[in-house]
């Protein structure tokens, strides 16, 4: 579907208020965080120039016992995440250094030859159109989001980098296949019972 003849795209996440570029998306390390508004992006970086460091304070997070520094944009002051500055618990310190970004505060956007994409597809509809609720991912590449689930053939069994749990078993050196496809197990029994839920609504 892409021409070939373009060679340079670049993908970035932007701020979904005003558009300023924040990181390209070469830098998420994990789509399977939790921020304070629900799904968050794990990232090593973000461009310096066009964000805004809070004060470093403690907070509790699911995880443990954290020092934080809250990150906004720097154009439009929107909270967009923050930055781990030191964690408690020494399973935890691989995400020091690293950002949150909030699903919901930020947008995938796509450069071709330094144009921005229009986001339509070659039907002339916006792409994940279907999913657009207002919710951030109006313009998203379907399935973007869904990179790291696992095809559930259970070959080849790799850590799941979208799964916050599993990313930190692998940092703390405890990481294990059987475990691993327990959990997805579970966690796909727990998916198809909600969606039954859902369809009933
Ligand atoms: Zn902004």
């Amino acid at each position: 579907m892409q021409n070939p003849t373009l060679s340079t795209t670049t993908t970035y996440l932007t701020c979904s208020t005003c558009h300023t570029n924040l990181c390209f998306t070469s830098s998420v390390i994990s789509k399977g965080f939790t921020g304070r508004h629900g799904r968050a992006y794990l990232v090593s970086s973000l461009l310096p120039t066009n964000i805004i460091h809070g004060k470093p304070t403690s907070r509790a997070l699911q995880t443990g016992a954290h020092t934080v520094s809250d990150i906004s944009c720097k154009i439009c002051g929107s909270n967009l995440g923050w930055k781990y500055i030191y964690a408690e618990e020494r399973a935890q310190r691989y995400k020091v250094g690293k950002y949150i970004l909030e699903t919901g505060r930020v947008r995938k956007v796509n450069y071709w030859d330094g144009r921005v994409g229009d986001g339509l597809d070659e039907h002339g509809r916006r792409k994940g159109e279907k999913k657009g609720n207002g919710n951030g991912k109006v313009g998203w590449e379907p399935g973007w989001e869904d990179l790291g689930d696992d095809d559930g053939d259970g070959e080849g069994v790799e850590v799941d980098l979208a799964d916050e749990e599993e990313l930190e078993a692998m940092f703390a050196g405890n990481w294990n296949k059987d475990k691993a496809l327990r959990r997805r197990e579970r966690r796909r029994l727990a998916e198809e019972a909600r969606r039954k839920v859902d369809s009933n609504v």
